[in-house]
């Protein structure tokens, strides 16, 4: 976002909120860095929205129409994780490759649950929401609760369908 009289945007979720602070999230600044931010992202993530299970209801989808960034955009190059998907609880799949690393599912499961079932683990482009021992979810000490799903913003964490 830009904050009037400083020359150069800042974050939004660090910069504490001041007496007479005049906050503009729409400016030409601000957005270049939204939209590069998000064309960084979506360089490592698997568009397929035809065959997604949260097609129409992707946070990614809305933010990208929001900034007038198309899904597939060829600006960066691109590169995919190909990590396997764990369909092994008979509620939901988690698409690893979906993943955009929000921490939501975490804090659910961490913080609000207090089971600690799931939680990040490696570095860098490895970086991903695993269990210990990166055993599949269903078997691991998770009971299908679903949080993590109704929290997920995109397609990695998704309900199954009912047939
Ligand atoms: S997670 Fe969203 S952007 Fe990605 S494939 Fe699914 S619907 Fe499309
Ligand atoms: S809520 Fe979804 S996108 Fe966010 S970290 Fe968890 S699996 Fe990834």
């Amino acid at each position: 976002m830009e904050i009037e009289g400083k020359e150069e945007p800042v974050t939004a979720c660090t910069t504490p909120v001041a007496e007479g602070m005049v906050v503009n999230t729409k400016g030409a600044k601000a957005l270049r860095l939204a939209r590069t931010a998000l064309e960084l992202l979506l360089a490592s993530h698997p568009v397929d929205c035809a065959n997604c299970l949260k097609n129409g209801s992707c946070e990614l989808q809305k933010i990208a129409k929001h900034l007038g960034v198309k899904l597939k955009t060829k600006r960066f190059k691109k590169i995919l994780p190909e990590l396997p998907i764990d369909s092994s609880s008979p509620l939901f799949i988690y698409d690893p490759n979906k993943c955009v690393l929000c921490g939501r599912c975490v804090w659910v499961c961490q913080e609000k649950l207090s089971k600690g079932i799931i939680g990040f683990a490696y570095r860098g482009f490895r970086r991903m929401v695993t269990t210990f021992g990166d055993e599949p979810l269903g078997r691991s000490l998770c009971q299908d609760c679903s949080e993590c799903v109704a929290v997920c913003p995109v397609g990695a964490l998704a309900f199954r369908k009912i047939m």
